[in-house]
């Protein structure tokens, strides 16, 4: 859905300063954040016109950029109202929208990064799912990838990083192994998270989700709170193949989407393969939760 003032339809990007239409973003080649992957980001979404918990993207993002000695020219309202710009510029209701800032290029012959120019950039598109099936409840086959995540002491996994050659790697697997998506496992085999999502597996009520090697994802946090309140225990250690295998249900969290169910396993079909009642009860309480003034920042159309 668009609304009047629809300019850039398609997506837009806020690049050098000015917004554009997200098929002509560039940047340099020489930008680290291209060559070395030397970069953070955030992404968050809108939905319905309003941005969810923008406040704890926009917090993550900032402090990434500080553990990375990286900083960008903007105050938070500033980069609020960048955020916003590129949003209300598309006339969309339901937005995927990254922001980020990469070490940008050193000096003429220097490979010093202290030297170099940091650079922002956001761009906002149509809403992206992980996992949308079309009748909502049938769950996602996820495969468990041999891929091991890079370790955490090697990438803090907690600042939101695009080292993901082993998340591609491990999707490729998924899909030889006629899966739909991956999780990746650390050096001792347990469960970490996947290419955009964190998992959960449901046992008697309990939730069970890895509490190192993860990204602290903004919604499984807000997961974690919804189960909380609703009385179900929340155990967050690690979590062995064998237990999402042995679980009631699993599902996956992620801005991109929300919470999704996953329906497979490696081809075993957990549960009846569907939502069940307790990714459910989170689930919509989830979208529930977009309508609360707390978290939600409407977009400025104007
Ligand atoms: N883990 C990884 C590696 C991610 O890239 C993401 C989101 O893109 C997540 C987890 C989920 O985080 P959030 O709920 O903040 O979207």
């Amino acid at each position: 859905m668009t609304t009047e003032r629809t300019i850039y339809p398609h997506g837009s990007a806020h690049v050098d300063g000015k917004l554009v239409p997200i098929s002509e973003a560039k940047i340099s080649l020489l930008d680290w954040g291209f060559l070395h992957s030397d970069a953070t980001y955030d992404v968050a979404h809108v939905w319905q016109g309003s941005f969810f918990r923008l406040d704890d993207h926009i917090d993550r993002f900032y402090a990434g950029m500080e553990k990375l000695r990286l900083s960008i020219p903007y105050s938070r309202d500033q980069l609020q109202s960048i955020l916003n710009d590129c949003v209300a510029i598309t006339g969309l209701q339901n937005v995927y929208v990254e922001m980020i800032c990469t070490r940008g290029m050193p000096k003429p012959g220097s490979r010093d990064p202290r030297s170099c120019n940091n650079q922002f950039f956001a761009f906002a598109i149509p809403f992206v799912w992980v996992s949308n099936p079309a009748d909502g409840n049938e769950g996602l086959h996820l495969v468990v990838s041999r891929q091991q995540r890079i370790p955490p002491s090697s990438i803090d996994p907690r600042i939101k990083n695009y080292h993901w050659l082993d998340m591609v790697t491990g999707l490729f697997e998924a899909y030889d192994r006629g899966g739909e998506s991956a999780v990746l496992v650390d050096a001792n085999g347990n469960l970490v998270e996947g290419p955009g999502f964190n998992i959960f597996a449901v046992k008697d009520n309990s939730l069970f989700t890895p509490a190192h090697g993860v990204l602290e994802g903004v919604t499984r946090r807000t997961v974690i709170e919804l189960a909380a309140a609703q009385g179900y225990s929340v155990d967050q250690g690690e979590l062995s193949a064998q237990q999402v295998l042995e679980a009631d249900e699993v599902f996956i969290s992620s801005t991109a989407g929300g919470v999704m169910p996953v329906g497979r396993i490696d081809g075993q079909v957990i549960a009846d393969g569907k939502a069940g009642a307790v990714t459910r009860v989170i689930r919509e309480l989830y979208w529930a939760l977009h309508s609360q003034s707390k978290y939600r920042l409407d977009v400025d159309y104007q």
